[in-house]
Order: C-alpha cells, then structure tokens, then sequence
C-alpha cells in the first residue's frame, strides 16, 4: 500500500513567539536522534500489517535544515532496509539561516528533490513583527542559493494577518513573491495559538491583529493575485503551478495512509490514529527500554472515517466525489447529508458540479462553519 513517510524534526535555534509547533531551542545530538528514529522505525516495522510503499518523504519541524545532510544520508539508508522506501518526492523543510550553496548541494546529493523554504514574510516589517531571526537578504540568498544548487521545486512558507500588517504591505509582499517564482506556496493566515508569547501580548492588548475584514481582504488579494499569476489555488492556504501540488499533503488532505517519526508526529494507518508525546525525553527514554512511543488515539469507525474524508476532502479546492467516497466507504454523501447539503447549497457556500462538491470561495474563507455540518 502506498503510504507518506513524515519525520519530525523537534530543533529549533530558537522559539518563535507565534509557534505552537513542537520543538526544543537546542543544537541536535544528531548521533542520538537518528538511533532512536530509526529504533522507532523497527518497532513500527512490526507493529504494522501489511506492507508500506513510501512514496513521499517530508522532514517537517521544527527546523529540518538544523541536521545534517549526512543525517538524512544514514537515515534514509536505514529506512530503505526496513521498509519499501523509493520516494518521488523528497522535501526538506529549512529556515533561510544557516543555509549556503555546499549544505544545499549536499541536501539535494542525499535526495531531497524539494525545498520549502520557512520565508513567512518578504518584508523586514513582516520579519521583526513575526520575531524572525533572518533578514530579507539572507531569504533572497537562500533562494538564488537554493536555485543554483538545483532544486527546481521550491515551495515557500508565508503567514498574512501579523500585527501591524496593512493591505498595502500585502501588495508589496506579493509582487516580491511573483519575482521569486516559486513553484509552490503556502500562505497561512496568522492564528494566535494559547501558551504563545504572541498570544499573551494580545491578551495583555500590547499588539493587534489586524481588523477581521481586512484579514478577509487580504486572503482575498492572494487567491486573486497567485491565481492571475497562474497558481492554481488547490487547497485553503496552498497554490502551486501546474504538476508542482505537493504530493506528500495531499496523502493528509485525502485521508490516505502515513507514517510520522519523532515526538510530536502523527500517523494514520488502517483508520487508526496515533500521536508521539512532543517531548524528546519522554522519545529517548520510551525508545531506550524498547517501548512503543507512539500512542493509539482513537480507531475511526467507518461512518468516522467517511466524515473525516469529507471535511478532509473539502479543504481541497477540486473537493470531494460522491461516487468515490461510496466506493471507499460504502457510505451516500448525498443521503447522509441531505439536509446539511440543502443549507449549504442554499447558502452557497457549497457547489455541486455533477457527483462532485466542492467549496465556494465564500466556503473556502468560512470553511470552518463548513466544517461543523460533517462532524
Ligand atoms: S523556526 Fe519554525 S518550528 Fe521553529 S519555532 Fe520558529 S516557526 Fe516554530
């Protein structure tokens, strides 16, 4: 079966005050990560029924870009004796410090054939607001670095909506951004998660946000300005040029099986989710006395894996096929959900276009409300 293969990268050099991802302000022990990974890797090896095709791998963080190419070299040399591992696309996700064109060079040698970029803002502005330690030269050395080091699918990470940021800040940012070219972006509005510095400086009222409907403007400017461009919007907060989708979320978004390593990870695999703990300690001791380190969440049933396919599906902007999720699934979206797809028709928050449904730009912007109808 073919599967997503997604390693958690849990270093940072230091925490950003907006991030609730999980990961330690620490330089890796490289040595000892990679044993434990690859310990965890065995134990889910033969924990698993049936066997796995890895078709992606995605080092997400955290800051991936913090180990060394000659990391990713052992480790993939490790899962390739476990596991069926030849995948197609490859993507390292790294912030722009501490990236040059031999450590690009070496990353692309070990196989990464995908560089997504953690850029977030184009804009010194954008940088000190989000507390960003690079500066705006060093995001445009990275780039023509990672260019000339031949990665030819470069995605990058942009976040709209921080404090102080205005429309026209936007405009600018996105002109820059048409420059680069990159072949894929992903474009988050900024969400102020509990127990971030960020979320206490709004709680105390020492920054704000910008004003909900200028928030909505402003995703607005990028669907209409990437699209004009020839991205193509194909997930809330993804577009990429043609052929350029990432493969790899797309394994997330339509509900297919994949494998997370390192603490804080996630897995689904046979309609059962499992979540690492974020916490190195608790990894490195559980993987030292052999034990499994992951935890069984819950085991969806049917009908559950239906509803997460649809509100999965959803965030796709192509949506969800009746006739495939019958297949799948054995379940009618159109019976089930008759009198929540007659709201949301009516409402016009939803199309129909033949077995297909799928969001209106209008769902895509309240696609949370949309949400609530399928749980
Ligand atoms: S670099 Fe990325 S993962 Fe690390 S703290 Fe900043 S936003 Fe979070």
């Amino acid at each position: 079966m073919e599967a997503a293969l997604y390693l958690h990268v849990p270093f940072c050099r230091q925490k950003c005050p907006y991030c609730d991802f999980y990961s330690v302000p620490t330089k890796p022990e490289e040595k000892i990560y990679l044993k434990a990974v690859l310990r965890e890797a065995e134990i889910w090896k033969s924990a698993i029924s049936g066997d796995l095709s890895f078709v992606t791998f995605y080092a997400g963080g955290g800051t991936p870009s913090l180990l060394s190419p000659s990391f990713y070299e052992k480790l993939f040399e490790g899962l390739g004796r476990l596991f069926d591992f030849r995948p197609e696309e490859l993507t390292l996700e790294a912030n722009p410090e501490g990236l040059n064109r031999g450590i690009l060079t070496a990353y692309r040698k070990v196989g990464f054939n995908r560089l997504s970029l953690g850029l977030q803002s184009l804009s010194e502005k954008g940088l000190r607001a989000l507390g960003r330690r690079h500066t705006l030269e060093k995001a445009f050395r990275a780039i023509s670095d990672a260019r000339e080091s031949g990665f030819e699918n470069l995605s990058v990470d942009l976040i709209f909506g921080w404090p102080g940021e205005t429309l026209e800040d936007l405009q600018r940012e996105l002109e820059g951004i048409l420059r680069i070219s990159p072949e894929h972006l992903s474009y988050y509005e900024l969400t102020p998660e509990k127990g971030t510095p960020l979320f206490e400086e709004l709680a105390a009222g020492r920054t704000r946000l910008p004003e909900e409907d200028t928030v909505v403007s402003m995703y607005l400017t990028i669907h209409e300005s990437l699209s004009a461009a020839g991205y193509h919007h194909y997930e809330i907060s993804n577009y990429a040029r043609p052929g350029h989708t990432c493969r790899h979320n797309l394994f997330y978004w339509k509900a297919l099986p994949y494998l997370g390593l390192g603490p804080g990870a996630a897995s689904f695999l046979e309609n059962k989710r499992y979540r690492t703990p974020p916490n190195l300690t608790l990894y490195y001791r559980a993987l030292s006395e052999d034990k499994f380190p992951a935890i069984l969440e819950e085991t969806l049933s049917p009908e559950e894996a239906f509803r997460e396919a649809i509100i999965l599906g959803l965030r796709l902007l192509e949506g969800v096929s009746a006739l495939e999720l019958y297949r799948r699934f054995g379940f009618d979206l159109f019976q089930i959900f008759s009198q929540e797809l007659e709201k949301l028709l009516k409402t016009g928050l939803i199309i129909k276009e033949g077995d297909r449904l799928r969001l209106s730009l209008r769902g895509v912007i309240l696609s949370n409300q949309v949400k609530l109808y399928f749980l």
